[in-house]
Formats: structure tokens, C-alpha cells, sequence
């Protein structure tokens, strides 16, 4: 087990986050702006290096619907009536905005600021030619919005399995003849970026993108390739630790707009996304421990009383006055599935789903109406606390937040970023109220 520990060594603080994904991030940032005491206790750094980096507030819904939604915030207005149980509903519209405006904030005081608000989406380009509807995304993805009219050209690199600019390319133009896009693509593929003999993957292209003297040399290679008044679109491995300047140094240099697509995972837009949160998250004093093997929690009298980093009885305590659960769904490892039973992992919460087991899944893999185990988790109240199903609150210092909550299918509505960063936002500050 490698323990990485930071910043004041204590035992007692006033919350204890569970989970280093997106919601516990957010979680740990509210409760720190509160003024409490935080330390997060983590297996792992949980989904955002599997994400695209751009925060999904609401892309369809309802979720089988084939045009994505044009503003999550409009939409959100009709949740309350067919959605009364989804975690947003239960968070409200003017705590879903807070949230969102204070990770945009969060953001731009960093080296990966986001662009983008809760009321409109963006449709940006995948990297195999279709779109995500999102609503917030890092500026090195701005330029691609497939509403802005105009040429582009795609440049991909040999050898980098990721990214085909051609395929890409091909099916954008088809959603353009469609009119369902704006702008027209073309491709090209760069032969050798030439670095040596560095395998060609998108952290190696990432870090070598960071140096000015390896930019001069890629903008040499790609300025005779580009036609007059073309956008460039590249992969998403415009810098590790410096893609802003990254990006705006190589605009410069080439004399057009820019912009990232996402690639497969391991994602470098999430990777950079975590780095500046967790970061941010340091500079401001809060603990952090990820790579535990066993958390065992500590209850009496129906409320939390400690966490246990190990089994035996000489493992170390760590106590808070409330704590917040954000352990994901079944990638994160806050959900996991038997035969027949569905469990929470950590405290054996009560979890939403159907007893029947055939309705678990959907014959058809990849439907647009979603799995509905996607959509299984931890029921709430309004204050993010668990509850039992005859709704009575199971332990009062407790709180959940992000994929570990029922009744959203971040897959199929595209909702999976937005509802962390809420449901964390809140938890977080009510986790720092509780005494
Ligand atoms: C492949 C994929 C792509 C996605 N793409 C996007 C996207 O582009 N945009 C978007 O908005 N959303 C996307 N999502 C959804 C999004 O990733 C999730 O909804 C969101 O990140 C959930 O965050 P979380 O913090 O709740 O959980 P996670 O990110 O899963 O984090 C869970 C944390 O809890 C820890 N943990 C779990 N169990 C324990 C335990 N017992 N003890 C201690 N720690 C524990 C984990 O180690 C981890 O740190 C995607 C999801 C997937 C799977």
C-alpha cells in the first residue's frame, strides 16, 4: 500500500471526505471554504483520467431523446415534475448554479480554466466524429464548438492508435451535409513529430508539447500544412502541466484558432483537471491520503464516529465531526454487484435498485435510453443524508454526494460532471455546519 500524506498530520478534523473523484474534490473545496478542518481519504483518484475533462451539466433528456438538450438550465425547470428523486432536484437550481460558478472560479484561478455555463450547451467534437453535449470545457476546447462555422483542419499523428483525423473528419463531414453541425473538416497526419525514440502516446506527446522549443519545432511541421483561414484541431495532448500556455503559445505561432478533442482514456483534459483541483485543495491545507487499501468506519449511537485505515487494531483512527461519502458507482467502487444484490461498499447503505435481477440490465448494450444499473445508488433527502426506505436518516453526521447517488444515469443523460460538482458542492457545506 504506498500512503501519500501531506500538509499537518492530524487526527481530528472536522470532515472527512471519502473519495478523490470529482464530487469529493468539490466536496473537500466547499467544506475548506467554510473555514473546517478537511482531510480526504481516498483507494484511488477515482473517474475524471476516464473523462473527456469537460463537465456534462445535462445532454438528453429524456435520456432515450435524440437531440441533445440545448440549455440544462431551461430543462432543469421540468425535472421537479418527472424527475423528483434525481439528485438535481433534489440539490435546486440556485445550489446547482453556485456550484458550477465556483468551480468555473476554482478553474481560472489555475492553469486549466473552463469556459462555458450551466444555461447553454456546447456540442464539441469526439475523436471519432460524432458530439458530446457538454456545458463547461477547458478553453483549450473552445475554438471546436460545432456551432462556429468555418474550415477545419484535423491533424492527427502516425502512430497514436487514439485518433484517426481521417475517420474523424469523414464523420463530421457527414453530420455538416446533415446540417447538423456547422463547420467542414479535412485531415491530414503528421508523419514524426520528432522526439526520438519515445513511444508515441498521449502523455508522451503532452509532456513534449509543455517544452517551447519541441512547439517550435511541431509549428514548423504543421504551418505548410494549413490552408488560409483554417482552424486546427488537434488531440487532447496540448500540454501536461502547462496547456494554456501551450495553446496560446502555439495560436501565436501558427496564426489560427485552435482546439483539443478528446481522446480515449487515459485522458489527459481529466488528468490535468485533477492535478489543478487536488493541488488547490493542498495550497489551501487540506489532507489528502490516496492508494488506501481498507477504510473501516467507526459507528455508534447512529452516527459516525471514526475511520479505521486498515483492519487490525493498532491501524490508525482518523475522527471528524461529519464525513461525506463520494465513492462513485461501480467504476469508482462505491457500488459493487453480486448475484443477486446490489451493495454500497463502504457502510452497506441501503441502495435503489429493482429485486428482480433481469431488470438490472438492458438486452441491448448500448441503447440511448441507458442501463438502468446506471442509475442505482444511495437514496437522499434535500441535505444529501442517506436514508433507509422508510426514509428516516441512517446515520445524522453523513452525507453522499456525486455517482454514489441514485436515480441518475450520468451515461445516458450526460448529467455526470454537473451532478458531482453540485451534490459535492452542498455536501460539502453542510458537512461543515454539522457540529
Ligand atoms: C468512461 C467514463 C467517461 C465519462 N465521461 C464523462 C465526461 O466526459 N464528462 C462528465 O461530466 N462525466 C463523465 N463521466 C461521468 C463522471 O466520471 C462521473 O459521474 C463522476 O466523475 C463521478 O465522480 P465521483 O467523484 O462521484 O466518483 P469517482 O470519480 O468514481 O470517484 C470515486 C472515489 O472514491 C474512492 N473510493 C471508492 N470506494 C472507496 C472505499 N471503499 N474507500 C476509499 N475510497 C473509495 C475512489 O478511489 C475514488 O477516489 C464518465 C464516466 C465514465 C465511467
Amino acid at each position: 500500500m504506498k500512503l501519500e500524506t501531506r500538509n499537518f498530520y492530524c487526527m481530528f478534523y472536522d470532515v472527512i471526505v471519502i473519495g478523490a473523484g470529482l464530487a469529493g474534490l468539490m466536496a473537500a473545496e466547499a467544506a475548506r471554504g467554510k473555514g473546517a478542518r478537511v482531510l480526504i481519504l481516498a483507494r484511488g483518484m477515482g473517474s475524471l483520467p476516464l473523462t473527456s475533462g469537460c463537465i456534462d451539466g445535462l445532454g438528453y433528456f429524456p435520456s432515450s431523446s435524440p437531440a441533445p438538450v440545448p440549455s440544462p438550465l431551461t430543462t432543469l425547470g421540468q425535472f421537479g415534475d418527472f424527475q423528483p428523486r434525481h439528485p438535481y432536484s433534489k440539490v435546486g437550481k440556485e445550489r446547482i448554479l453556485s456550484a458550477l460558478d465556483r468551480f468555473r472560479d476554482l478553474t481560472r484561478s489555475g492553469a486549466v480554466p473552463y469556459a462555458g455555463r450551466f444555461d447553454s450547451n456546447f456540442l464539441i467534437p469526439t475523436a471519432l466524429g460524432t458530439y458530446h453535449p457538454t456545458c463547461l470545457v477547458p478553453e483549450t476546447m473552445k475554438n471546436g464548438v460545432l456551432s462556429l462555422p468555418g474550415r477545419v483542419l484535423l491533424l492527427g499523428f502516425e502512430g497514436l492508435k487514439d485518433f484517426s483525423a481521417f475517420l474523424a473528419a469523414e464523420n463530421l463531414n457527414l453530420l455538416q451535409a446533415r446540417g447538423q453541425i456547422a463547420p467542414s473538416f479535412r485531415a491530414k497526419t503528421l508523419a514524426n513529430p520528432g522526439w526520438g525514440g519515445k513511444a508515441l502516446n498521449s502523455l508522451n506527446l503532452a509532456e513534449a508539447l509543455d517544452e517551447e522549443a519541441f512547439r517550435d519545432r511541431f509549428a514548423r511541421q504543421v504551418q505548410p500544412l494549413l490552408k488560409g483561414g483554417e482552424k486546427l484541431g488537434l488531440p487532447a495532448v496540448l500540454g501536461f502541466r502547462s496547456s494554456h500556455r501551450a495553446w496560446t503559445d502555439l495560436q501565436e505561432k501558427l496564426g489560427t484558432e485552435i482546439f483539443e478533442i478528446p481522446l480515449p482514456p487515459p485522458s489527459i483534459p481529466g488528468i490535468r483537471l485533477y492535478n489543478l483541483m487536488r493541488a488547490r485543495l493542498q495550497e489551501k491545507g487540506v489532507r489528502t491520503i490516496i492508494g488506501l487499501s481498507v477504510l473501516k468506519p467507526m459507528i455508534e449511537g447512529g452516527e459516525m464516529r471514526g475511520l479505521a485505515l486498515g483492519e487490525s487494531r493498532k491501524s490508525p483512527i482518523y475522527r471528524a465531526s461529519a464525513y461525506v461519502l463520494a465513492t462513485g458507482k461501480f467504476v469508482g467502487g462505491g457500488l459493487d454487484a453480486q448475484r443477486n444484490r446490489v451493495c454500497e461498499t463502504l457502510f452497506d447503505l441501503p441502495v435503489q435498485y429493482p429485486q428482480n435481477r433481469k431488470e438490472w440490465f438492458n438486452t441491448q448494450l448500448l441503447t440511448p435510453a441507458g442501463q438502468p444499473f446506471n442509475s442505482f445508488g444511495v437514496e437522499v433527502n434535500e441535505d444529501l443524508q442517506p436514508i433507509d426506505p422508510a426514509g428516516k436518516v441512517v446515520y445524522r453526521n453523513l452525507f453522499a454526494a456525486g455517482g454514489i447517488l441514485a436515480h441518475a444515469d450520468s451515461m445516458a443523460e450526460k448529467s455526470g460532471g454537473g451532478v458531482a460538482i453540485s451534490t459535492g458542492y452542498v455536501a460539502g457545506e453542510l458537512a461543515a455546519k454539522t457540529k
